[in-house]
């Protein structure tokens, strides 16, 4: 999910780079995350901000009331300069984000779904083609779709 620099500025490839929507965030970050217990393990001891949010071994919970969250509390909305500009998020724990939302998006069908605006309509005539694509633009995040 909003992914900051991981795109290489590849010309010949047509996907487009995250534009920081939150589409991706605002559908998951709410109930259908999750992060694995090596994560957990190194949130309590290196990230008390983020371990705070996990209640037995699950993601996230209102620290206070132990509720579970509709939103993911780490989703921030940026200052736009004009108002009316669409609004654009950003991840607060970018650095520490759980491994689900560092291996977002994954694949096409997925992408369409969720109306990723990453994606170009030549992707959606090619959809094998644009898996390729897609694989190599997150290579520095995640393995090959299907590895
Ligand atoms: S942790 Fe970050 S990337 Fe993951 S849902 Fe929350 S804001 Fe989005
Ligand atoms: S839905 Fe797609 S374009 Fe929007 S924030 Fe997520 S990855 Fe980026």
């Amino acid at each position: 999910m909003i992914q900051y620099g991981c795109v290489p500025p590849i010309n010949k490839l047509t996907m487009k780079d995250c534009n920081q929507c939150g589409k991706c965030c605002i559908k998951y970050g709410g109930g259908d995350l999750a992060a694995t217990k090596e994560e957990i393990d190194l949130w309590e001891i290196f990230n008390p901000e983020i371990f705070k949010f996990v209640k037995n071994n699950e993601i996230w919970f209102d620290p206070t009331s132990s509720s579970k969250l509709k939103m993911c509390p780490f989703l921030e909305v940026v200052p736009q300069k004009n108002v009316l500009d669409s609004n654009m998020y950003t991840c607060s724990i970018y650095l520490d984000r759980p491994e689900d939302c560092r291996h977002y998006p994954s694949l096409i069908a997925e992408m369409i779904r969720d109306e990723c605006e990453m994606i170009e309509v030549i992707d959606l005539e090619n959809s094998k083609k644009a898996q390729i694509k897609l694989d190599f633009l997150m290579i520095d995040s995640r393995p090959p779709s299907g590895s």
